[in-house]
């Protein structure tokens, strides 16, 4: 179960398991624990969730970061699919214009290098 835990929105640490308690509808359920991170140099670096506890299914339970996930990863792969198809544009111009001096590939290079890619 610990694998699968998500990390703290504020420090990326693992939590740990701190037993059982019950919710409630008095039923048993897991509870994790914030560890201490007692390597922060000053007040300034401790989590500010440093030590709480939060039931397993509550601290499980992120409905926006996971959208927000789902987001992230539909955005990465529509990225590789449009610069799939500029990488197909390019080596299309490439048979044309071999050295990459027209207009269009300057433009298509720069939207690439815009995108933070780089296509030699
Ligand atoms: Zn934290």
């Amino acid at each position: 179960m610990t694998d699968l835990l998500k990390p703290c929105p504020f420090c990326g640490v693992k939590l740990e398991p701190f037993g059982h308690d019950r919710n409630t509808a008095g039923e048993v359920i897991d509870v994790l624990r914030h560890p201490y991170n007692d390597d922060a140099e000053t007040r300034e670096h401790i989590c500010p969730l440093s030590g709480l506890v939060f039931p397993a299914d509550k601290w499980q339970n992120r409905p926006i970061e996971d959208k927000l996930y789902a987001e992230n990863e539909k955005l990465k792969n529509d990225l590789n699919s449009v610069l799939s198809v500029l990488g197909e544009i390019v080596d299309e111009a490439r048979t044309q214009d071999p050295f990459g001096n027209s207009e269009g590939m300057a433009l298509i290079f720069g939207a690439i290098r815009l995108l933070g890619y780089n296509i030699e």
